[in-house]
């Protein structure tokens, strides 16, 4: 009832093209933004999963060839190209990023369809990648962990916003190169609950990926506090 009276006041648009949506959808993204996300397809690299240009070579991406990663598997639904100013996803993305509507929980579902790159079974938990308090005071959510909240709706499992939390406020990732990244990020996580992990299968989320950099840090720091695996999944994979 309340939702009637607010679409009708505010008629819902689609974040990514800005076309108003039917007042009766429950819609959040138009149809053809949904139909424009470029999904990932194999071949894609079997421990991050970057696209591959052709299967064989191995599996396996140059980055996870020459240095061992601290997450199992991370899985993304779609590339993302943080440099384009088109492109549903990335709009999405940044409107969710710099907005403040939480009707955007519901796009970013949306936008991750109807299958997950995971099935049920595998992990007991689902953390998103925290924010710095600070930058969650000036934000108001975390986009993360709305993402988180619907993955784990899907696997049936508990999201915990509490276990990982980010104890410094690291500058925005500019860097290219993976070790360049992961120096930025270190030491920025901790374990604030390891009973909520010790021997725990723990599936990290975030909005998007781009070397691993930050989950490879996240992992470690649960992989240390006593997770038994920890294991990725982005809406978004920065190429
Ligand atoms: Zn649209
Ligand atoms: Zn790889």
């Amino acid at each position: 009832m309340l939702n009637a009276l607010l679409n009708f006041v505010y008629p819902p648009s689609c974040p990514g093209c800005g076309a108003r949506l039917p007042i009766e959808s429950d819609h959040r993204v138009c149809a053809a933004c949904i139909a424009s996300i470029d999904r990932i397809l194999p071949p894609f690299c079997s421990i991050c999963g970057e696209p591959l240009r052709s299967a064989g070579s191995g599996d396996l991406c140059i980055r996870c060839r020459s240095a061992p990663r601290r997450f199992r598997i991370a899985r993304s639904i779609a590339r993302y190209d943080s440099s384009s100013e088109t492109g549903a996803l990335g709009a999405i993305i940044r409107h969710h990023k710099y907005g403040l509507d939480q009707s955007l929980a519901r796009a970013l579902a949306e936008c991750i369809g109807r299958t997950l790159p995971f099935e049920r079974g595998h992990h007991d938990l689902v953390a998103p990648v925290p924010l710095h308090r600070t930058r969650l005071r000036w934000r108001g959510f975390n986009q993360a962990a709305l993402l988180g909240m619907e993955v784990a709706r899907r696997l049936e499992i508990e999201c915990d916003t509490t276990c990982l939390e980010r104890v410094r406020a690291t500058p925005p990732q500019t860097a290219r190169d993976h070790n360049s990244r992961r120096r930025n990020v270190r030491r920025a996580f901790r374990v604030a609950h390891p009973d909520k992990i010790r021997g725990r299968s723990v599936l990290l989320v975030d909005d998007v990926m781009t070397t691993g950099a930050t989950a490879d840090e996240c992992a470690d720091v649960m992989l240390a506090a006593g997770a038994v695996a920890v294991d990725v999944f982005t809406l978004a994979r920065a190429l």
